[in-house]
C-alpha cells in the first residue's frame, strides 16, 4: 500500500496462511503472516473486550495480570492498561517502562512454546 500500512494480517503460517499469502501477493496486496508465540495487546485502556472471546480469569471485566503478564495464559501480555504497574502506565511517560518489562519477560522465558519451535523448524 502506498501509505506504508500493511493491509492484511494473516494469523497462522502453515498451509492455509501461506496459500492466502500467495494469492494476496498475486494481487499485489500488502500483508504479513504471523506465526507467533507471544501476543501483546496494546489496544488502549478502555475496558471493552467484546471483540474477542477469551476464557481468562478477570477482575471487574479486566483480565487478571501481573504487570501486564497474564500468568493464566503464557505468551499473552498487555501494555497500556490503566494502572498496569502504576499511575503512569496509562500515560506517555509510563508506556516505555512497561513495554520494556514485557519484552524482558519474553526474553527471559524463551523458548516460549510450540509455535516458536514449529516456526524454527519451518525456517530450516
Ligand atoms: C483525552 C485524553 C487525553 C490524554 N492526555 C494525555 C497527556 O496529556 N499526557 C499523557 O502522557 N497521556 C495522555 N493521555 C494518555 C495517552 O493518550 C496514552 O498514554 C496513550 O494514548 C496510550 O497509548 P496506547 O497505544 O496504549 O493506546 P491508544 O493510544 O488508545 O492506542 C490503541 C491502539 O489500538 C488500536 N486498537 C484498539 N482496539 C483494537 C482492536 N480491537 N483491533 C485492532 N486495533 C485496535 C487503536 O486503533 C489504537 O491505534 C490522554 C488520553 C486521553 C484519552
Amino acid at each position: 500500500m502506498s501509505d506504508g500500512q500493511i493491509g492484511t494480517v494473516v494469523i497462522g503460517g502453515s498451509q492455509s496462511g501461506l496459500a492466502v499469502g500467495y494469492y494476496l501477493k498475486q494481487r499485489d496486496l500488502s500483508f504479513v503472516i504471523l506465526e507467533v508465540s507471544n501476543v501483546i495487546w496494546c489496544t488502549g485502556f478502555t475496558w471493552d473486550y467484546d471483540w474477542i472471546d477469551l476464557s481468562l480469569p478477570t477482575h471487574n471485566g479486566v483480565p487478571i495480570h501481573n504487570r501486564g503478564i497474564v500468568d493464566s495464559c503464557p505468551g499473552l501480555y498487555f501494555v497500556g492498561l490503566l494502572f498496569l504497574y502504576s499511575l503512569s502506565s496509562a500515560l506517555l511517560g509510563g508506556v516505555g517502562r512497561d513495554a520494556r518489562h514485557i519484552v524482558e519477560h519474553i526474553v527471559s522465558t524463551r523458548p516460549t512454546g510450540w509455535a516458536s519451535e514449529r516456526a524454527q523448524r519451518m525456517a530450516r
